[in-house]
């Protein structure tokens, strides 16, 4: 049997138009010959009725409400894609199609306990398979699964992805479709960038950078379960024919190589960010560390020298994070609403003076660096959040990333 997974997110299931573009994708693809899979996100964005960020709203009303239960926030949250997947089997059936509705649970998926952000240990596809034999399309709802004890679970934020690939590497599929709003991943977001330029084809290294520093195109672990087991994605537009993002483990070579010389793959950003800076003598490294530890805060862009310590972390828990250094005895300097901008290339490595010209194309905009780190194939840098656009432009410019598809 030939397998597809076909996922839709938020925007592609919204309104009944989207549902239809997504729906004849389907049916090309059962044309070709495929039996499908489909994963669908809930519907909409923030302030439609349904989507996650709404549900989710509904319990930040008042300040003094009791925070939910995790367990309960998790049960909460899957019923956006639940309601999701109902609306467009229901589509699918009018139109004739023979279709299986199913959960993450019912789907087989298996997670552990860690509600919000639960990781997949095992995914158990029987019924999908048993369904699919029957000539049926199965319609998974994405973002959710159960643990050993049958709680519903949710994947992390925009984990339907995750879903999708999972359930491709389970299903062993030919491939996995990711539909979304832009026709495929571009060298840096478009609602940032007008000239971003769509990319053809891309690593999984490639995107998983990419998406780990903020490009939400994709969600980063669903590109590392896709590349365990080597299944193609492809990231594509609902609303278009255009093939979109081939993501593979390499792509085969352009004419004089030229993709795998490819020196900056594109740049991404992270907004919402606080830099916390501590200063003075013998500041406890270890101790500041292990606090934001102990009170679940996770740290980023940490620089460490004798007389300053420097890190990030979400403006979420800016509060607590400062609260707590002051109870400790420290005067932490906070800044919040940062970005991390990141300029993201495996060719980057060893090549002098990537440094100087990220610096000067900023500085010709005026904007400061707070901050900088780099690895073997990204540079970050911590601008001011009202900076954060401007310097993706910049820095998009600089490394010459425009242009027609690559
Ligand atoms: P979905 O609901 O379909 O999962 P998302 O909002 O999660 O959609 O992801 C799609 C969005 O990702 C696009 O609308 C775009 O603004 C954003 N994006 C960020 N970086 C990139 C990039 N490099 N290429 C394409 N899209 C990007
Ligand atoms: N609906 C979930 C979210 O908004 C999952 C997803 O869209 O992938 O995070
Ligand atoms: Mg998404």
């Amino acid at each position: 049997m030939k397998i597809l997974v076909q996922k839709f997110g938020g925007t592609s299931v919204a309104t009944p138009e989207s549902r239809l573009a997504a729906v004849r994708h389907i049916e090309r693809a059962r044309e070709e010959g495929y039996a499908v899979v489909v994963v669908v996100s809930a519907m909409g964005r923030k302030g439609d009725p349904y989507a996650t960020d709404t549900l989710l709203s509904l319990f930040q009303v008042d300040d003094a409400q009791r925070p939910l239960a995790a367990r309960d926030r998790d049960l909460l949250m899957a019923c956006g894609e639940t309601i999701s997947a109902v609306v467009f089997a229901n589509m699918l059936r009018n139109r004739g199609h023979k279709v299986q509705v199913m959960t993450g649970a019912q789907a087989g998926i298996l997670t552990n306990d860690d509600f919000g952000n639960a990781r997949i240990l095992d995914i158990r596809p029987d019924r999908i398979l048993t369904a699919l034999g029957d000539d049926q399309i199965v319609v998974v709802m994405g973002f959710q699964g159960a643990n050993e004890a049958g709680e519903i679970t949710t994947l992390g934020r925009g984990g339907s992805d995750t879903t999708a690939t999972a359930l491709g590497v389970a299903l062993e599929a030919d491939a996995v479709d990711i539909f979304t709003d832009v026709s495929g991943i571009m060298t840096a977001d478009p609602r940032l960038v007008d000239d971003a330029r769509q990319l053809s084809q891309v690593t999984y290294t490639e995107i998983c950078n990419l998406a780990y520093q903020g490009a939400k195109v994709i969600h980063p672990r669903a590109v590392e379960i896709a590349m365990q087991r080597n299944i193609p994605i492809r990231v594509r537009s609902t609303h278009s024919d255009d093939p979109g993002t081939l993501v593979t483990q390499a792509p085969p070579q352009l004419e004089h190589g030229a993709l795998f010389d490819r020196f900056v793959t594109g740049i991404a950003h992270s907004a919402n960010l606080t830099q916390i800076r501590l200063s003075g003598h013998g500041i406890g490294t270890s101790s500041i560390f292990t606090l934001m530890a102990e009170h679940d805060i996770s740290v980023d862009f940490i620089s460490v020298t004798p007389f300053e310590v420097a890190f990030t972390v979400g403006d979420d828990v800016a509060e607590i994070a400062t609260q707590k250094l002051q109870e400790l005895g420290y005067t932490p300097e906070v800044r919040r609403g940062c970005a991390k901008v990141s300029v993201v290339g495996a060719g980057i490595m060893g090549v002098p003076g990537i440094m100087a010209k990220i610096v000067e194309a900023l500085a010709v905009e005026g904007i400061d660096i707070l901050q900088s780190a780099d690895s073997h194939t990204t540079i970050w840098v911590l601008v001011d959040g009202e900076h954060m656009g401007p310097a993706v432009r910049a820095l998009h410019r600089a490394f010459q990333l425009a242009g027609n598809v690559a």
